[in-house]
């Protein structure tokens, strides 16, 4: 192990143990294959499965994994038009599971997150029966109020980006705190705890993923 890889595991056990008392099941993979294979171990044949935005499940190879295997996935992304994906955002909230990564999460387990929409985060807090949560250990910040930095000074910007929103940030590459009609930071949800024992589930991999 170099000592990158040292560092990465011991700090990614450490928030994985720290969830526990909140509720959350987390787990601690090396790579992003470790993490697409444990996030499939969790979630028996047949479930139906909703997901969020994330460039994270992209990367580690799940959504096609789900696609080709024997779940029942709400695949958003296959909408043709916006009324259909808003109904797919609705039936998310009713799966068996639900996928998506976190934006920051403290060294204590507390999991940070920001949306523009909302549906990520409705899902997050109620709904389906099981989240998993993915993050690289890019995603750890040293505490709460530095994993709400990291949410909205480091994640946020760079999404907007990604999403080539009307909002300052793309311009400057900061957050302006703005309230233009196309922020993507208008709900942020922090969760101390995971409502339902083990109904939250975070893998957090020993890798950067997602911004
Ligand atoms: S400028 Fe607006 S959209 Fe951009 S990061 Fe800040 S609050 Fe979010």
């Amino acid at each position: 192990m170099t000592p990158m890889e040292k560092h990465n595991a011991l700090i990614g056990y450490k928030v994985a143990q720290a969830m526990q008392k909140r509720n959350i099941e987390g787990f601690y993979c090396q790579d992003k294959n470790e993490a697409r294979e444990k996030a499939l171990e969790l979630m028996p044949a047949k479930s139906r499965v909703g997901y969020g935005g994330s460039m994270t499940l992209n990367q580690i190879g799940l959504l096609d994994a789900v696609r080709n295997g024997d779940y029942d996935l709400i695949d958003r992304d296959a909408s043709r038009s916006p009324e259909e994906k808003r109904q797919m955002e609705l039936d998310a909230l009713t799966a068996d599971f639900f996928l998506m990564s976190g934006n920051a999460i403290a060294m204590d387990g507390t999991l940070v997150n920001i949306d523009g929409k909302g549906n990520r985060l409705a899902a997050l807090v109620y709904g389906p029966r099981n989240v998993i949560v993915i993050a690289g250990v890019n995603k750890i910040a040293f505490n709460e109020e530095q994993a709400i930095l990291r949410a909205r000074r480091v994640a946020a910007p760079i999404n907007a980006l990604r999403l080539k929103t009307l909002t300052p940030c793309v311009s400057t590459g900061i957050c302006h705190n703005c309230l233009e009609d196309q922020c993507i930071c208008r709900n942020m949800v922090i969760t101390r705890m995971s409502s339902g024992h083990n109904r939250i589930k975070a893998i957090i991999v020993g890798e950067d993923l997602g911004f």
